[in-house]
């Protein structure tokens, strides 16, 4: 692990080690520091790192999701049942007939308008369970720069798979 994404930008990896119980993991303004106990094997190091960088997506993308769909219901109430979050490979969030609404907690690795943008789309299938006309215009009542949010989407999407196809 030598850098973090997240929120749409890549943090370098500073780690400090401390005499403390609880390792943490804090976005700073240009580097992800974690700051470890300095008792831990690497072997501990690199679980609870994993643990924290997993930990951060969670927390960060079922904040983002919940305020938006917040803010979305309270400007045009729409009945949801279920929210879940999960580990998903290939899509960032899904809704159902039945109105339950799925997310990827990789969400906060995406720029903020994006996230809110995937959230605003699977919150307009509640009202067009498809992808017509009056879907997009759905969409675009609640976010009037949809196609710009899209267009920066389809370039991490890109970017990403290029850097998996790298590593493999
Ligand atoms: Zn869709």
């Amino acid at each position: 692990m030598k850098e973090i994404i997240f929120q749409g930008k890549n943090f370098p990896i500073k780690i400090d080690y401390q005499p403390q119980k609880r390792s943490t993991l804090t976005i700073k303004e240009d580097h992800a520091l974690f700051s470890l106990c300095y008792d831990l094997s690497t072997k501990q190091q690199l679980e609870q790192m994993k643990t924290l960088h997993e930990k951060l997506y969670t927390t960060t993308t079922k904040k983002v999701v919940l305020e938006t769909l917040a803010l979305l219901k309270a400007h045009s109430p729409r009945r949801i049942d279920k929210v879940r979050f999960k580990k998903m490979t290939s899509r960032w969030g899904s809704a159902s007939a039945n109105f339950n609404l799925n997310f990827n907690l990789d969400l906060a690795k995406l720029p903020l308008q994006v996230q809110q943008y995937i959230v605003i789309h699977e919150y307009s299938h509640l009202f067009q369970m498809n992808h017509s006309k009056a879907f997009w215009a759905t969409v675009g009542q609640f976010d009037p720069h949809y196609r710009e949010h899209r267009k920066i989407l389809r370039k991490y999407e890109k970017a990403w798979h290029k850097m998996q196809t790298l590593n493999n």
